[in-house]
């Protein structure tokens, strides 16, 4: 039977990695793979995630299965980081799940057992993920403008014009905060007015989370998440704890499903057990019983957050400096936009044939659409990524 399968696309990026590693060249820049990295190129063991997991190997002497939906205290402890009391707990159904991705492809399922002909609106462009598990599922997909190629900023006229065209039964996909894979971000009077249109057409909004604390801070980033939620009836959020805690393999992730009602709330909760149960049963543990140990204890708490805060600068200079960098040798200020986007990742807004001329000639490796990883950078190879910008005359 095997002999009928197609074979499907290399994935882009994993090919981009093998191409840097082979790349003898000491000046390279990896600017491909999303995940953060420091100055000296690691992508490190957070501090309290070294504590949680040392308090727990010390204090677990079980690893029997937890329920279907995982352990209840990491919803808690995640409810209440991303939300922060902004609806009432009980309208708040949540599932574990493999990572934000398992989160997405969970909630993405769920939209197609309550509602079989809902299109789901993405944003133009959006992460590749959410459209290949849409075509997956065979679920409509519906894009919206969003990000302008002449600012570098937010179409955002385009963008609302386009979501008003949604109706009850339709979602809109939200990134609720570090745009991947622009690095563009509604300010908060947008967000104000797309939850106007939320209202008006009644469509759902589904919001994927992945950075928060990546981009303005832990509360900022999850600002417009919550103005959302406690601005319309249902909404669904998607949340990862793979870039803020820094546990990519440990696959962390919380699914939410906000009702209105209790009836409504508790379907919602059994559904997602039901789904879980159908796709993997009981999700992974271990990365959310270190999420959920940081979050119950203060110190460890405290630290993770400080921690967190130095990785947000961290990237935050390097946006400048790189902004800096630019606008010296161009004598203009057309790349202040690096240091306006948030998060981990800016597109450049350049074409394909340019990308492809900074890795030939000067072994930068970004994704083809000119997505860069911020965090791929340190102060000695930002020189080198702005000289070759102007190089290849971007
Ligand atoms: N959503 C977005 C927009 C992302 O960028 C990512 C990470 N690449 C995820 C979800 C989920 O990541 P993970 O499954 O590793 O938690």
């Amino acid at each position: 039977m095997f002999e009928t399968l197609k074979a499907q696309p290399a994935d882009k990026i994993l090919a981009l990695m093998q191409m840097y590693k082979d790349d003898p060249r000491e000046t390279k820049v990896d600017l491909g793979v999303g995940v953060y990295k420091d100055a000296t190129g690691l992508t490190p063991v957070m501090r309290a995630v070294k504590a949680a997991e040392h308090k727990i190997w010390e204090a677990q002497d079980s690893k029997v299965y937890t329920g279907l939906a995982g352990d209840p205290a990491f919803a808690d402890a995640m409810i209440d980081l991303v939300l922060d009391g902004a609806v009432p707990r009980a309208t708040v159904a949540a599932a574990a799940t493999p990572g934000g991705t398992g989160a997405v492809r969970q909630a993405f399922e769920l939209i197609q057992m309550a509602k079989p002909d809902a299109r789901v609106f993405v944003s133009d462009p959006t992460w590749p993920n959410h459209l290949s598990m849409l075509k997956y599922l065979n679920i409509e997909i519906v894009p919206y403008r969003y990000f302008d190629n002449e600012t570098r900023g937010v179409d955002f006229d385009g963008m609302l014009a386009d979501l008003k065209t949604a109706h009850a039964g339709d979602v809109i996909l939200l990134h609720g905060c570090c745009h991947n894979p622009t690095g563009a971000n509604l300010n908060a009077t947008e967000w104000d007015a797309v939850i106007d249109v939320l209202q008006s057409t009644g469509a759902t909004p589904m919001i994927d989370i992945a950075y928060q604390g990546f981009g303005d801070g832990l509360q900022e980033d999850a600002a417009a998440t919550r103005k959302i939620v406690s601005s319309v009836p249902e909404c669904l959020i998607a949340a990862s704890c793979s870039k803020n805690f820094g546990i990519y393999r440990e696959r962390t992730g919380l699914l939410m499903a906000v009702a209105s009602d209790a009836t409504a709330h508790d379907l919602n909760q059994q559904t997602l057990a039901y789904l879980n149960r159908q796709n993997f049963s009981f999700p992974p543990d271990h990365g959310a019983r270190v999420v959920s140990t940081i979050l119950n204890d203060a110190t460890l708490k405290a630290d993770w957050m400080a921690e967190l805060e130095e990785v947000r600068n961290a990237m935050l200079d390097l946006r400048q400096q790189l902004a800096d960098e630019l606008q010296r040798l161009s004598g203009s200020d057309r790349f202040g936009f690096l240091a306006q986007h948030r998060g981990m990742f800016s597109r450049l807004g350049t074409t394909p044939e340019k990308v492809e001329q900074l890795r030939t000639e000067h072994g930068i490796y970004m994704v083809g659409d000119s997505r860069m990883n911020i965090a791929g950078l340190n102060t000695k190879s930002v020189p080198i990524l702005a000289q070759a910008i102007i190089d290849v005359g971007i």
